[in-house]
């Protein structure tokens, strides 16, 4: 009885003793890896696995039956050396402190990394929201910004969609933090509707962002666009834009896979009729064209780019001594584990990794941001060009910075990123 309750204890209490397996760990030994490149910087590196802020809140609401279920929400900073929080808002049963603790850090690196004006910070809620009404998740979402509202703002930390979330919570959040605090200003959320200082291209720029950085790559590693076979796993907001958008070019999209199935056609399945499939069908299973396989088939598929654009953890070392791919474009935050990619470059198998892959969407946010500032918008096309103008920049940067310090692209962009955020930090100095 006693050890039950102990180990229930230490359940809650994921920070008091972390899973060196879970994401914080992966986010702990990626720091570790990057440590011994930053040289007299290194000395600061103890700020970055110290998180400096962590909310947790409960979240009650009036079920649509009348009784009242309670929601745990997270709100992370991990860091705000370099400006203000900015960071998604994730929706799913699976959501931790741990998690959000993990998510955070990786936005301070990918921020840095793409050199936005922002720290980095993450949100999330645990529920699982295809057992919630749209009001239920509505009244979930205003009473978790209410609760977290103390420590968000334009000025302090903006919140924008990621997994389950989407531009209607985005403006409920919004909407909220106004009631709240009688400001009309726009910019305490990005991804918000264009109707309500919401950007153009906020929606896709995550894939576009993925696309974007895939062509590069491809170019450099000498992979042709033509006919390249593409296999995507999840078909959200990042894989079927990233799909999408690589299908357009010429590629073919041979396998996809989701939280339900995976499907494949070696000739190619067509992007936008698999996404309506998906929207009618509540996923890509059953699609016809599509020969259904094994969900762990899926890592077998022969193709020359994999984009894990899930969720964390998805690429184990036994699933990355399996891989077919020449090149992984993590669309997804944290996909590959520490182990997976000492395997991946073992096997000369490039990662270009989640800090710069998937940036275009804190990008496009960050243009949504000064948008709102300024009250005038921006047209699609300026968007998109300064879009890829920025992570293509960054990406020339990380990749010199790997082949000069023969490290990976992931090291790279994490020395890149640290050596900005560890020297914001001590121009600073230490408070008091
Ligand atoms: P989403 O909710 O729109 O889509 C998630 C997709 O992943 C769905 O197709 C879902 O079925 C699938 N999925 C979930 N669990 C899975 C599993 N175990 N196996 C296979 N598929 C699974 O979410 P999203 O916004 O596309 O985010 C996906 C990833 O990209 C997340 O890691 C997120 O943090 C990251 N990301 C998102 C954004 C953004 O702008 N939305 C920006 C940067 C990074």
């Amino acid at each position: 009885m006693a050890d039950n309750r102990a180990s229930a204890f230490y359940a809650g209490l994921s920070f008091v003793r972390p899973d060196p397996t879970g994401p914080w760990g992966t986010f702990l030994e990626q720091i570790e890896r990057v440590t011994p490149y930053l040289g007299a910087l290194a000395e600061g590196a103890e700020t970055l696995r110290r998180p400096k802020r962590t909310l947790i809140v409960d979240v009650p609401i009036e079920m649509d039956d009348g009784s009242t279920g309670h929601f745990e929400g997270f709100r992370v900073q991990h860091s705000l050396s370099r400006g203000p929080g900015k960071g998604g808002v994730r929706f799913h049963p699976g959501v931790t402190l741990e998690e959000v603790m993990a998510l955070a850090g990786w936005m301070t690196i990918k921020n840095a990394a793409v050199n936005l004006p922002f720290g980095g910070a993450k949100g999330g809620v645990r529920l699982d929201p295809k057992k919630l009404s749209r009001k239920e998740i509505e009244r979930v979402t205003r009473r978790y910004t209410s609760e977290i509202g103390g420590i968000i703002g334009p000025q302090q930390d903006i919140p924008a969609p990621d997994v389950n979330t989407d531009a209607q919570v985005m403006a409920w959040m919004m909407d909220t933090y106004a009631m709240n605090t009688g400001l009309a200003n726009t910019g305490v959320v990005t991804g918000k509707p264009i109707n309500l200082g919401g950007s153009l291209g906020r929606a896709a720029a995550t894939g576009r962002g993925v696309f974007v950085i895939g062509c590069d790559a491809m170019r450099r590693l000498g992979v042709a666009l033509e006919g390249a076979r593409v296999a995507v796993q999840g078909f959200g907001n990042v894989g079927s834009v990233a799909a999408a958008l690589f299908a357009e070019a010429g590629a073919k999209i041979v396998a996809v896979q989701d939280s339900r199935a995976a499907v494949a056609n070696p000739s190619g399945l067509p992007a936008a009729a698999l996404l309506a499939h998906a929207r009618n069908n509540g996923g890509v299973a059953g699609f016809p064209g599509a020969e259904t396989i094994e969900r762990e088939a899926f890592w077998d598929i022969a193709c020359d780019v994999l984009i894990p654009a899930a969720l964390e953890g998805q690429l184990t070392a036994a699933r990355a001594s399996r891989i077919t791919a020449r090149l992984v474009l993590e669309g997804a935050n944290g996909p590959t584990l520490p182990e997976a990619d000492d395997v991946l470059a073992g096997r000369g198998i490039t990662v270009v990794p989640d800090v710069i892959c998937n940036a275009g969407g804190v990008t496009v946010s960050y243009f949504e941001w000064v948008q709102d500032f300024a009250s005038y918008f921006w047209t699609e096309e300026e968007i998109n060009e300064r879009l890829a103008k920025i992570l293509r920049g960054a990406l020339r940067h990380i990749w010199e910075t790997a082949d000069l310090r023969k490290v990976s692209l992931r090291t790279a962009a994490f020395i890149v990123a640290c050596e900005r955020v560890l020297t914001a930090h001590i121009e600073r100095g230490l408070y008091p």
